[in-house]
């Protein structure tokens, strides 16, 4: 067994496809030979067949998965009209005198050499996208019409080095039961494609295997916890089918309560919405029963892209996905970029430690165009349904002072103009950092709600980078330093009279759930995939028993105890609307 990153999850039983890595034959033309005219006209031919390729794909890919991720194949768009890229191809044709297919070669490796020495990780992938544009264009010049179309009949498991955005787009997605891949991590694009489509997939494979997979092999992959197993025994294919069928019927028993309101036994509701990073994702959160959104990470709409989605764009997006509401709120974040979340198009210092420098609201109170522009547009898509704005990574007062300063002049500016937009937009703020929670008293009277994002918050209290495998461990979200903080933020909130929303990947954990109520957390935001199974625990729960608890765990004194704690708190059976026992009664547990 071998473990790579788990970046779409889901079990996935199959034999493996070895996807054909693109390795060309380059003619060696000596230099006299070439015509430059003629080599120019292939190059723009070329270029010309790549083009229309991309804009189909990227139309496929937009009706197949998603408007967002149909973006990716902007970037590759951009690379063929890349000035720099094109001066360099024609320079080495002119001056060396080389074949049009042997100059893109040479522009590629020097590009793509140049990325992968860049030690962001975001970037390194970004030489995947000059790599697979390059070989686009080499498979026209070369005449070689044969795509890199995987060409399985069979449902197999797609293995590659690294899957490109064009092998992505190729794959035959109702025939790939999962895709593993050797280099990769979970911002590279087959995983946010994989997530998007429900595809288990495991990347970063690298080194981690005794030998190379082959076409042919059967594999077992588990997309939760990045698990590859090459070959395995007979015993271990079962054991992974009864898992894959246990989480099939878990899936589908817990459909059953999407349409159940969410209270606990003793009636109280507490509201779970959803975290999105995209319309699309949206389509397929209603499907589970969540009262909206909590947080729109707005920052994916600005990163997979070339250039700035305009104001009228952006302005689609949201009313697009207020459409679907249904009166439900939907809670955008304005875009929290910066730090491990680059935009291409917006210069930013390279900084020795981006999650301590200019990122979210620092960028956006210094670059108020950027800031200007996004607020314009959702407060015109607020006419359209229940917006609320969330400010990211605040930390004092001042900055929600010069936040709503600048919201106030966008108001009026549209107003001036004669524009329709939605007036008394409640504004909340983030609270990801401990000077924010130190100080949640006094932010709460300025503002409208707050949201706690424990995924941040975590970090910064604790010191321990998020992204970092080496303290991992470290990365205690139950240490009782969060926990004290989560319930003054809380308690901040309630004696405000403003709701306090918990929207982390820590919101969704069944375990975290007698806190939230005994703190008196009003919302909980998380991913889709957490809302089903945090909800079942929230239906065979006892609000009364949640204060209780939550009281002793703030007297733990370590991670350990309130784990303990808590497990023993899980209740041991199903909530009532599961097991058709109508008087709710509760086995054990809160
Ligand atoms: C958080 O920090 O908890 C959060 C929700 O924001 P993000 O994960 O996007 O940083
Ligand atoms: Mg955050």
């Amino acid at each position: 067994m071998s473990n790579g990153i788990g970046a779409a999850p889901g079990i996935a039983i199959g034999r493996a496809y070895v996807l054909p890595v693109w390795e060309w034959e380059l003619p060696e033309k000596p230099g006299k030979e070439t015509d430059l005219a003629s080599e120019m006209d292939k190059l723009y031919s070329s270029i010309r067949f790549s083009r229309e390729e991309l804009e189909e794909i990227k139309s496929e890919i937009r009706e197949l998965i998603g408007e967002e991720e149909s973006h990716i194949f902007n970037a590759h768009l951009a690379i063929l009209d890349d000035p720099v890229f094109l001066n360099e191809v024609q320079d080495i044709m002119k001056r060396q005198f080389k074949a049009a297919e042997v100059a893109v070669k040479e522009a590629i490796d020097k590009f793509v050499g140049m990325f992968d020495l860049l030690e962001d990780e975001y970037m390194k992938e970004r030489a995947g996208d000059i790599r697979d544009v390059g070989n686009r264009l080499l498979k026209h010049l070369l005449g070689d019409f044969q795509d890199v179309e995987t060409p399985v009949e069979h449902p197999c498991i797609s293995v590659g080095k690294e899957l490109s955005p064009s092998q992505f787009a190729n794959l035959n997605l109702e025939k790939t039961l999962g895709v593993v891949t050797m280099l990769g991590g979970t911002t590279s694009h087959a995983a946010i494609m994989a997530r998007a489509i429900g595809i288990p997939c495991v990347l970063g494979m690298e080194g981690k295997l005794n030998k190379p997979i082959q076409t042919g092999d059967l594999l077992i992959i588990d997309g939760s916890t990045g698990t590859v197993l090459v070959n395995p025994e007979i015993e271990e294919v079962e054991e992974y089918q009864n898992r894959k069928a246990l989480q099939t019927e878990e899936k589908e028993i817990l459909r059953k309560i999407v349409t159940i309101p969410p209270v606990t036994a003793d009636g109280k509701r507490l509201e779970i919405r959803a975290n999105i990073n995209s319309v699309k994702e949206l389509t397929n959160a209603l499907e589970y029963g969540v009262a909206g959104v909590g947080l729109f990470r707005t920052e994916f709409l600005f990163m997979e892209r070339s250039i700035m989605p305009t104001e009228e764009e952006q302005f689609h997006i949201y009313q697009e996905a207020l459409g679907l509401l249904n009166g439900e709120p939907l809670t955008i974040r304005a875009m929290d970029i910066g730090g491990d979340k680059p935009v291409n198009y917006i210069a930013l210092p390279q900084e020795a430690n981006p999650s301590m420098g200019l990122r979210a609201i620092r960028i956006l109170l210094k670059r108020t165009d950027l800031f200007r522009t996004q607020l314009r547009a959702i407060l015109r898509a607020g006419a359209y349904g229940k917006v609320k704005i969330l400010l990211p990574m605040v930390s004092s007062i001042d900055d929600i002072w010069k936040s709503k300063e600048i919201i106030a002049d966008v108001e009026r500016e549209l107003a001036e103009e004669g524009i329709t937009f939605g007036r008394n937009i409640p504004v909340g703020i983030m609270i990801e950092l401990p000077a924010a929670a130190g100080v949640a008293d006094l932010m709460a009277q300025e503002v409208d709600f707050m949201s706690i994002g424990t995924n941040d918050l975590i970090q910064y209290v604790l010191g321990v980078d998020r992204m970092n495998e080496a303290v991992a461990e470290l990365y205690e979200p139950f240490h009782p330093a969060v926990l004290r903080l989560l319930n003054h933020v809380a308690r901040a909130g309630c004696k405000a009279g403003i709701p306090v929303s918990i929207c982390g990947e820590m919101a969704g954990d069944p375990l975290a759930l007698p806190l939230w109520i005994g703190f008196g957390i009003h919302e909980v935001s998380m991913s889709v995939q957490s809302v089903l199974p945090f909800k079942s625990r929230l239906l065979a729960t006892n609000a009364e028993r949640c204060k209780e608890i939550a009281e002793q765990v703030l007297t733990c004194r370590t991670s350990g105890e309130v784990r303990k704690l808590l497990t023993a708190a899980l209740p041991t059976t199903l909530p009532a609307p599961l097991t058709g026992d109508s008087k709710g009664e509760i086995a054990n547990g809160a």
